[in-house]
């Protein structure tokens, strides 16, 4: 069974990662999706998205594709069965719900599938990280190990 993971990833955050994790221990593909959205002003280009999250994942499962439009019909597309969400706190809930039943009434085969996340990630977002590296703050144990000094240069520049 192949899932995709879609999402800004602005940038990959560990909860992300957790998330592509646990997919890929479930699914034989993963393939995190990154969708462009005109209407989200994003910090890092999708190119630079897409090289982060390359830096981050290990598994031999996973892989990285940029999409456009519509994200379930990106997903047939790509032969996906199965789309997958992560779920922080009953704020998400609404939205994720919204999207998962316009996703099945589009595409009724494709099962939305939601992942909890992990406690010691349940605050953790992209807009935490912008937050914190911008104010100069330690942002070592939020994001890839790996991309944490270029994560915390990028946003020092491009927001402090
Ligand atoms: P989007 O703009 O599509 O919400 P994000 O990159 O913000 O994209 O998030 C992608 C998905 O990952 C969403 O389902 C979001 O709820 C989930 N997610 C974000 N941060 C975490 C986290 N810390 N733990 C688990 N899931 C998360």
């Amino acid at each position: 069974m192949k899932a995709c993971y879609p999402g800004t990833f602005d940038p990959i955050t560990n909860g992300h990662l957790d998330i592509i994790q646990r997919a890929a221990a479930k699914f034989d593909e993963v393939i995190v999706l990154i969708m462009e959205n005109p209407r989200k002003k994003c910090v890092f280009t999708l190119e630079e998205r897409c090289a982060m999250i390359e830096d981050s994942i290990s598994s031999g499962n996973v892989r990285v594709v940029v999409g456009s439009g519509l994200t379930v019909k990106y997903a047939r597309s790509l032969g996906c069965d199965a789309i997958v969400r992560g779920i922080r706190a009953v704020s998400d809930y609404e939205y994720e719900l919204q999207q998962a039943t316009a996703n099945m009434m589009l595409e009724s085969d494709i099962e939305t599938l939601f992942f909890i996340a992990k406690p010691e990630y349940s605050f953790l977002s992209s807009s935490v990280v912008k937050e914190i590296a911008m104010n100069d703050g330690d942002i070592s144990g939020l994001v890839p190990a790996p991309i944490v000094a270029h994560v915390a240069a990028t946003l020092r520049e491009r927001l402090g």
